[in-house]
C-alpha cells in the first residue's frame, strides 16, 4: 500500500483523484486550505480508514511521510486566481518548493499539474510539448501562467540538482461533476446559466477556442503518468484533441438542457487565449497509448446531469 499526498485534494480534479486512488487500494492524505475547494467533495471519503484530511496552505512548509505526492494546490480559474495574484504566484511557487523540499527529503515521486496556460495565446497550433509558449509576463493571467512556468522550473531543476523523481503534465481545460456552480469557468457557467434560464454569458465573438477533456480521462492519464518510469519527467500534455468554440460550447449546452436561455456577449478579457488544442502524440507514447475516451457530449450530459442534482437540492 502506498501513502500519497494530493495538495488541492478539496478541489474539482484533487477530489476525484483522492477516491480513484483510495479506490485502488492506497492511502491517501488530502492537503488543502479550502480556498476554491469544498469539505463536501471529500465528506463521503471522511470515514474510510486510509483517508486523511488535514487543513494546511502549501506556502508553508510540511512534514509527513510520503511515497508520493500529487500536487494540485492552486486556484485554477480566472476569477479565483485573479482575486488575490500575489497569494495565486505563492502558492504556485512556494507550494512547490515546500513539496519539493518534501520529496527531497522522503524520495517521494512528485507530480506537478501544470497547464496548458504556459503556451499563452499561443501561435504554434496545435500546442506540442516543445513550444515555449507566448506568455504576457506583466498581464492580468500572468500571476497562474508565470507561477506555473517558475513551478515547472523548479521541478526540472530540483531534479537534475538534487535527484527528485519528478513528473509535469500539462493539463488542458477539464470539466465535469463535482465542479462548483460559482466556480467562474466556461462548462460550468454555461450549464448554470442554460439551467436558471439566465443569459448565456460569451466573453468576446465566441470564436475563441478550447478543447475540453471529461475528467475522469484527466484522472487517468495523471495516474499513468506517476506509474512512468524514473527516467520520465515530461512535460507531457493530457488533454482532449476535440476543439470547439465558445459559441459552439453554448449552443451545444442550450440543446442538451432544452434550455430558452438567449446567448448574450460581454467583454472579452484581456491576454484571453485566442485558441487551444492539445498534441497528445507524446502522451500517447509514454502513456501506454492514453488518449481521451469521453467525447464532448457525452462528458457534458453527466455534467449537466450533476448541477441539476445540485442546484435541485439549494
Ligand atoms: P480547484 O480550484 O477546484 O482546486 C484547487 C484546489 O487547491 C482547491 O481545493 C483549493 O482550495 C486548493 N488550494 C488553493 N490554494 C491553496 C494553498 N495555498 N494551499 C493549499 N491548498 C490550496 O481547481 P482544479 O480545476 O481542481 O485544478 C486542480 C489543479 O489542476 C490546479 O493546480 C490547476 O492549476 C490544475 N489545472 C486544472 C485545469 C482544469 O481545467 N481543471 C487545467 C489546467 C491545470
Ligand atoms: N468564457 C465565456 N463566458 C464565461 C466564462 C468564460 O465566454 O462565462 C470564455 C473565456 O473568455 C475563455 C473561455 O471561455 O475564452 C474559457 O474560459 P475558462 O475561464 O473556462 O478557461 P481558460 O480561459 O482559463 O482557458
Amino acid at each position: 500500500m502506498k501513502r500519497i499526498l494530493v495538495t488541492g485534494g478539496a478541489g474539482f480534479v484533487g477530489s476525484h483523484l483522492c477516491e480513484r486512488l483510495l479506490h485502488e487500494g492506497n492511502e491517501v492524505i488530502c492537503m488543502d486550505n479550502y480556498f476554491t475547494g469544498k469539505k463536501h467533495k471529500i465528506l463521503h471519503l471522511l470515514n474510510h480508514p486510509y483517508f486523511e484530511m488535514i487543513r494546511h496552505d502549501v506556502t508553508m512548509p510540511y512534514f509527513i511521510e510520503v511515497d508520493e505526492i500529487y500536487n494540485l494546490a492552486c486556484p485554477a480559474s480566472p476569477v479565483h486566481y485573479q482575486y488575490n495574484p500575489i497569494k495565486t504566484v505563492k502558492t504556485s511557487v512556494m507550494g512547490a518548493i515546500n513539496m519539493l523540499g518534501l520529496a527531497k527529503r522522503t524520495k517521494a515521486k512528485i507530480l506537478q499539474a501544470s497547464t496548458s496556460e504556459v503556451y499563452g495565446d499561443p501561435v504554434v497550433h496545435p500546442q506540442p510539448e516543445s513550444y515555449w509558449g507566448h506568455v504576457n509576463p506583466i498581464g492580468i493571467r500572468s500571476c497562474y501562467d508565470e507561477g506555473k512556468r517558475c513551478a515547472e522550473s523548479l521541478f526540472v531543476n530540483y531534479h537534475a540538482q538534487n535527484n527528485v523523481r519528478i513528473k509535469i503534465i500539462r493539463i488542458f481545460n477539464t470539466y465535469g461533476p463535482k465542479m462548483e456552480p460559482d466556480d467562474g469557468r466556461v462548462v460550468s457557467n454555461f450549464i448554470v446559466q442554460a439551467l436558471q434560464g439566465q443569459d448565456i454569458t460569451i466573453f468576446g465573438d465566441g470564436k475563441q477556442t478550447r478543447s475540453f477533456q471529461y475528467v475522469s480521462d484527466l484522472v487517468e492519464g495523471m495516474i499513468r503518468m506517476m506509474n512512468t518510469g524514473d527516467d520520465f519527467t515530461g512535460p507531457v500534455n493530457i488533454g482532449n484533441p476535440g476543439e470547439f468554440t465558445m459559441l459552439e460550447l453554448a449552443k451545444n449546452i442550450i440543446d442538451l438542457t432544452d434550455s430558452k436561455s438567449k446567448i448574450i456577449h460581454l467583454p472579452l478579457p484581456s491576454d484571453d487565449p485566442t485558441q487551444r488544442q492539445p498534441d497528445i502524440t507524446l502522451a500517447k507514447e509514454k502513456l501506454n497509448g492514453w488518449e481521451p475516451i469521453v467525447p464532448l457530449r457525452e462528458g457534458l450530459i453527466k455534467t449537466i446531469d450533476y448541477f441539476e442534482n445540485l442546484l435541485s437540492e439549494k
